[in-house]
């Protein structure tokens, strides 16, 4: 499976796409070297005591890539592959997410390398803790506020909220994002990266002339993007034929294929906290047990990565259907550039990852803003106004990548970088 090893570097991806943004918007010297790196990077050891007694030292980072427009957000994953270089990658691709759908955020990013299948609930907790300690000193509410990411929860946040807290001497909901509801949590923040990714496919949709009834998908991953993209699309009448994911016990990756369209309460009822599925029962389901990057080569009109980086490259890009005409990517970094240009050359519309999946931290500015407020708004209000900052952002983007005949990735890149560069230009840092 693509992301066993991770032979490629999402970060020199990142910096590639720069690149040729910074060539587009024929941006000087000065201004490319502040963007191509981040501005601050942490990289520390997190002693753990393990419930058996003994200590495991595990590697945790923060990355803060450009805060030119305000606070860095990003989340904090927990992966056993995780790397500076995917931090930095995540971190900058946050900066120019906040700036695309126009937040008053700057991008950040974090990690553990670490498997939480392997970790009891305590030691999981005492890693939260422990890498907070490392970084108290250089995030909070007006530095640097975390949020979830991938194999990390509410319950994580709020392990590093509370240890924040205790350090700090006060009540701080704002520092971090994703909380659970009743804890300082926003309505609708476990909807909304999933729900953003079709609110913008819709929009195609609507431009392409396609209803979304008459569509079928193929999802890549389980977990929390996925599971609430495919809820919202099913509920505009799309059909999914194909999920990938995790088994739930070797941790090799499987499609799983329903002809008829799959069932997602009864795969929710399969899955684990991780978003992995027991292949066993969905056998037994009646689902076809299919191989993990089959999900690329499904009849369908709609791919949408939403699990890890770099799973549409050069060597299974050629697997996707010749019927697909949208990728509405979920995750982060899930196409590398050379996919791009073939996907190009197909005539495929791609909805760039850091468009389609903003929702998330979209709604956690709206969280912070609620929890400066300490006002909640209601499920509706909060899904409403993320509609409509979804639908703005992505109608910019369409509308610019028209009228310049860019690519979507391209004219979003334009819109994003610029916006950052105009901010450092008036705070007089270039
Ligand atoms: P998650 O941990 O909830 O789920 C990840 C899913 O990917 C799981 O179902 C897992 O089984 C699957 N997976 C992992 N490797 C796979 C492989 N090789 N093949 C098939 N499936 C595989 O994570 P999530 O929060 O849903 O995040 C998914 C992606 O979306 C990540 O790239 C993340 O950075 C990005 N993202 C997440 C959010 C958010 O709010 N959660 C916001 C923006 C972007």
């Amino acid at each position: 499976m693509t992301d066993k090893k991770r032979p490629y570097n999402s970060f020199e991806m990142a910096q590639q796409q720069f690149d040729r943004t910074a060539d587009l918007l024929e941006l000087d010297e000065p201004v490319r070297d502040l963007l191509r790196q981040p501005l601050r990077e942490y990289a520390f050891a997190i002693p753990v005591q393990m419930d058996d007694g003994t200590t495991r030292i595990f590697r945790g980072f923060r990355v803060q890539h450009n805060d030119a427009r305000g606070p860095g957000k990003g989340g904090i994953r927990f992966h056993p592959h995780e790397s500076l270089d995917t931090v930095r990658a995540l971190a900058t691709w946050m900066t120019w997410k906040c700036a695309v759908v126009d937040i008053p955020l700057g991008g950040a990013k974090g990690g553990v390398i670490c498997d939480p299948h392997d970790l009891s609930r305590r030691e999981q907790e005492r890693i939260c803790r422990g890498w907070l300690r490392q970084v108290v000193r250089n995030v909070g509410p007006v530095r640097d506020v975390p949020a979830p990411d991938v194999m990390t929860s509410g319950q994580h946040m709020l392990w590093i909220l509370d240890e924040y807290e205790a350090i700090k001497g006060g009540h701080y909901p704002g520092f971090i994002t994703g909380k659970p509801v009743g804890m300082g949590g926003s309505l609708g923040r476990k909807e909304a990266t999933g729900y953003g990714v079709v609110f913008t496919l819709r929009e195609l949709l609507k431009e392409l002339g396609m209803q979304a009834k008459d569509t079928k998908a193929s999802v890549q991953g389980f977990g929390n993007v996925a599971q609430y993209a495919i809820e919202l699309y099913q509920q505009l009448g799309g059909t999914v034929t194909c999920v990938s994911c995790w088994d739930q016990k070797d941790r090799a990756s499987y499609a799983y294929r329903k002809a008829g369209g799959v069932n997602l309460d009864e795969l929710r009822g399969m899955a684990d906290a991780f978003g992995g599925i027991d292949r066993e029962k969905a056998k037994a389901a009646g689902y076809e047990v299919l191989d993990g990057d089959d999900w690329l080569a499904q009849e369908v009109d709609i791919l949408i990565p939403a699990a890890l980086e770099n799973q549409i490259n050069a060597d299974t890009v050629g697997k996707i259907h010749e019927g697909v005409k949208i990728i509405a990517e979920g995750a982060n970094g899930p196409t590398s550039p050379e996919a791009d240009e073939v996907l190009a050359a197909r005539g495929i519309q791609v909805i760039p990852d850091f468009l389609a999946n903003a929702g998330g931290v979209t709604c956690s500015y709206f969280e912070q803003v609620q929890c400066n407020m300490n006002y909640y708004w209601t499920r509706d209000e909060v899904l409403g106004k993320l509609d409509l900052k979804m639908t703005e952002a992505f109608i910019a983007v369409s509308d610019l990548a028209k009228a310049k005949k860019l690519t979507m990735r391209d004219a979003a890149y334009v819109i994003a970088v610029d916006r950052v560069v105009q901010a450092c230009r008036d705070r007089g840092w270039i």
